[in-house]
């Protein structure tokens, strides 16, 4: 166990610790505070990292797709609105 929590990301198949998944309320670029960022190489700074639309969690991809929680997202961002939103 993390302080954060677990979730179980193997290759690209991704469920988070809250039960969210790719395809219900998905997972988006982030950087390290859980701020939404588009998925640029200027603006994705920190890379490899997403975050959880439904807990905020912050998660870190691996090269295989796995991945990892490392975070959680930083108060003041949790009420940006979503990408593509
Ligand atoms: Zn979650």
């Amino acid at each position: 166990m993390t302080e954060h929590g677990e979730g179980s990301f193997d290759n690209y198949d991704w469920t988070c610790r809250c039960g969210n998944q790719p395809p219900t309320d998905g997972f988006y670029p982030c950087l390290k505070s859980g701020r939404y960022v588009p998925p640029t190489e200027a603006e994705w700074a920190d890379g490899d990292l997403y975050r959880c639309a439904r807990c905020d969690a912050v998660i870190e991809m691996d090269p295989d797709g796995g991945g990892r929680i490392v975070g959680v997202t930083a108060a003041a961002f949790l009420d940006q609105p979503q990408v593509g939103q």
